[in-house]
């Protein structure tokens, strides 16, 4: 075994190689896959965005039906008050019509019209009075089940929350645990080696060494020459696939 590490060559030529740096060049190959892996789980983590939606929702429809309440709530007070001036200008006028103050009949008449006025006026007032109060009740109702709802859904988002931190850190640990141990490993691999791999890397969906399974390249899936495959059981070469280009590792064991 030599120690020459010339690495220009590609598909299928081989290179002499130490069988240690081989090793350690799969150790990367499957901590920069976990890594990948963790990196991919963490962006697909949902930070509550979609709770975080639907609570805003909710929160949005009880501040509209808070207006819209306030707003029956205000023609209520109104109309009560009307209805308590009407009823106040018709005691008055019944007091003036039985005081015997008046007498003549065409005057008599005349006040008995507006207190008859007032009577439907009032009548007209009552139900209307009626239909807003029990409109009212209804909004009652369904802005108190809403408020309940948002409460409900703001504790749901909570929860997630604090679940979501601390799936992340989780992640973030594993990450910081395995990086550290990529910086470790590749301080003891060869630079040109490891330019190679960071190379093929980036060229083939993250990864740079193929494991050899049931004689099949693992990167591209083709049948693997048997001349290839006795030169990657030797270990004493670089052997990259002839199909995908990626360097071919056996596993022991
Ligand atoms: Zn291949």
């Amino acid at each position: 075994m030599s120690g020459c590490k010339v690495f220009h060559d590609f598909g299928g030529v081989t290179t002499p190689i130490v069988m240690e740096d081989l090793d350690r060049l799969a150790s990367l190959q499957e901590l920069d896959s976990r890594i990948d892996h963790l990196e991919q789980v963490r962006r697909s983590l949902d930070d509550g965005t979609s709770l975080r939606t639907s609570l805003d929702e909710a929160k949005t429809r009880l501040v509209q039906m808070r207006e819209q309440l306030r707003g029956k709530q205000a023609r209520l007070r109104a109309l009560e008050l009307q209805l308590e001036s009407i009823v106040q200008k018709q005691k008055k006028l019944e007091q003036d019509l039985y005081s015997g103050r008046i007498t003549n009949p065409k005057e008599l008449a005349g006040l008995q019209g507006e207190v008859e006025a007032l009577g439907r006026m009032k009548d007209r007032l009552e139900d209307e009075i009626l239909v807003l109060l029990d409109e009212t009740e209804g909004f009652l109702r369904d802005v108190a089940q809403l408020e309940a709802e948002v409460a409900q859904r703001e504790r749901a988002l909570e929860e997630y929350l604090e679940d979501y931190r601390s799936r992340i850190r989780e992640v973030e640990g594993s990450l910081g645990l395995l990086r550290r141990r990529r910086e470790e490993l590749i301080s003891q691999i060869d630079p040109e080696l490891l330019e190679k791999y960071e190379y093929l890397r980036e060229r083939k969906g993250g990864k740079a060494v193929a494991f050899v399974a049931g004689e099949v390249c693992g990167g591209c899936n083709v049948a693997l020459p048997a001349g290839i495959l006795s030169k990657v059981r030797e270990k004493e070469t670089l052997v990259t696939c002839e199909e995908c280009g990626r360097i071919l590792y056996l596993k022991m064991g």
